[in-house]
């Protein structure tokens, strides 16, 4: 497998890559030597110059798309889906070097470290800089998830008081982090610092404007580091200009690179400092960056791990654990189902009886229908666009919760309608194997993997011994056996595991056989 790299990657995360995949790192293509580079390319690593747009994801045999950083604003992310590619990042590589940043803004901008360090650069000798302290002040954190925890952490140990405003963060987890939370309106006119660490949404673009540095108290900072269209530049200006606030640190622009003639940076505002998007910028969180993504796509294309996916619903490392081995299950029967059915039924319906019902069973569904699919779609199915092609397919999975029904903690059941309507059940084992256990009303345990056929039949004295000899004198070796019947005489089923590939004439001759009346074999890889 391919493993195409655009952009620079540590050595240590192009070393983790090379253990498993061949590396070709490619910096600085033009769109048509990107273009021809992806054709065949499995994976593709980018930071944020490589711009995934467009056509340009259809018709490769790309899988995965591991963005080292955080924004995937240069992948498209429609057309990856569409041509089932999955997408992820690196949520939290940068962390800490966002954090340490915003700290490293705050104390140059108390201490006007910018101010002193030019005038020294000129000779002057500018002792009437004064600073302030950050003991005892308040600092308001706007956004309080993995950048916005940290800053609060830290502020706490410059022994400042921290209050913060995130509409999605529990009270728990507020009183964890020794945070008083508060509304906008109420967090504004009580900080001496504010900072800001929300994604960038509808919701929070122009969050600060010209009403909120109204409500600000006099003196108030403002650091930014986050992104850059949450502050009304041209209101950030005008406060600054009217001296409203104490001073603001910049990291991020309404543009970028900015408009150098624009309002805040066309003016030289003593108390403002800018630097060009550096929060990541740390040897460190670059270095995490790099091994992070180089493991998550190593792991999606052996384990298909999806942890940090964009586009697939979001699940903890822990419940994935817990869920694996039923996705692996569900689509295990699914592949069975549509093999022994023959073709893509219009609804089926995926039930999780005890224990597993209890799992995030959204992610085991996805699986049931990428075993549906990839039997009748051409082309590459995944869990991204499994759900896109069944819409197309007119395929629906309905999905229902139980409790235990038979002798299992955990069962998934797949149950395809239609005139003989068809319930394939399966379990997983203590390793992690998954098991068929049901088919319709007969019972079994056997590994779902491998060869099968599966031979409806009468069940009398010398079936089993008509079915081993036809397989025999074709050199089939059988790897297991087991023979489920309703009772003595009446219908029963062979389910039989072989080593071989079973040609068609074989299968004519097993048909043929007076008490065998449906045979069929089943591969599921
Ligand atoms: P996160 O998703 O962990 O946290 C975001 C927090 O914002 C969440 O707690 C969420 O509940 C809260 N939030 C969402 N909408 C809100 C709203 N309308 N009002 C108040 N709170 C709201 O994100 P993170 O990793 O902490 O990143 C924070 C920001 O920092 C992001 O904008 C990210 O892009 C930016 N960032 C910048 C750099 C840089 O180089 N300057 C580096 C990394 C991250």
């Amino acid at each position: 497998m391919k493993v195409l790299v655009t952009e620079e990657l540590s050595a240590a995360g192009l070393a983790l890559l090379r253990e498993h995949f061949e590396v070709e790192e490619r910096l600085g293509l033009k769109p048509e030597e990107l273009k021809a580079a992806l054709k065949d390319a499995t994976a593709v690593i980018v930071r944020s110059k490589t711009q995934l747009k467009g056509t340009l994801l259809d018709g490769t045999s790309l899988k995965v798309i591991g963005r080292a950083g955080v924004g995937y604003d240069n992948i498209d992310l429609d057309a990856a889906s569409r041509n089932g590619i999955l997408v992820m990042n690196v949520p939290d590589g940068s962390t800490i070097s966002a954090c340490e940043h915003t700290f490293a803004l705050l104390m140059s901008l108390v201490r006007r470290v910018p101010e002193a360090h030019a005038a020294m650069r000129q000779g002057k000798w500018r002792r009437d800089l004064m600073g302030n302290e950050l003991y005892g002040k308040t600092m308001g954190v706007i956004g309080l998830g993995k950048i916005g925890a940290e800053v609060a952490r830290r502020a706490r140990a410059f022994e400042m008081k921290v209050i913060g405003y995130d509409p999605y963060l529990t009270q728990e987890r507020a009183d964890a982090m020794e945070v008083t939370l508060l509304p906008l309106k109420e967090l504004l006119p009580q900080a001496d610092v504010i900072t800001l660490h929300v994604p960038l949404t509808e919701s929070t673009r122009h969050l600060i404007g010209a009403k909120e540095f109204e409500m600000m108290r006099p003196g108030a900072c403002l650091i930014n580091c986050a992104r850059g269209p949450l502050v009304d530049e041209e209101a950030l200006a005008a406060a600054l200009e009217a001296k409203r606030i104490g001073g603001a640190a910049v990291d991020v622009y309404a543009v970028e690179p900015p408009d150098f003639t624009g309002p805040l940076l066309s003016k030289h505002f003593p108390n403002l400092i800018t630097t060009p998007h550096l929060g990541a910028s740390t040897v460190e969180g670059q270095e995490k960056v790099a091994t992070i993504i180089a493991q998550q796509v190593t792991r999606a294309l052996i384990d298909e791990d999806f942890l940090n996916s964009v586009n697939l619903p979001r699940i903890s490392k822990e419940m994935m654990e817990k869920v694996r081995p039923y996705i692996r299950l569900a689509e295990r029967l699914a592949s069975f189902a549509i093999q022994l059915q023959r073709g893509l039924p219009g609804e089926s319906e995926l039930a999780f009886e005890g224990d597993v019902a209890r799992l995030d069973t959204e992610f085991i569904a996805l699986g049931a229908m990428k075993g549906f699919l990839e039997q009748v779609v051409e082309g590459q199915v995944t869990y991204v666009n499994a759900p896109l092609l069944a819409r197309e397919k007119g395929f629906k999975l309905a999905t229902v919760k139980r409790q235990a029904q038979a002798n299992y903690r955990s069962a998934v059941v797949l149950t395809l309608p239609g005139k003989a309507p068809l319930v394939l059940g399966g379990t997983v084992n203590a390793r992690g194997e998954p098991r068929l256990i049901q088919v319709n009303d007969y019972r079994m345990d056997f590994p779902l993997e491998g060869r099968f056929l599966v031979i409806e039949h009468q069940d009398q004295p010398g079936a089993v011994g008509r079915v081993g000899t036809v397989l025999g004198n074709s050199h089939i070796n059988i790897d297991r056996m087991e023979v489920c019947r309703k009772g003595q005489h009446q219908a029963a089923m062979m389910i039989i595991t072989v080593d071989d590939a079973i040609p068609p004439r074989v299968m004519d001759n097993l048909g043929e056989l007076d008490d065998v009346q449906r045979c069929m074999a089943i591969q599921i890889q």
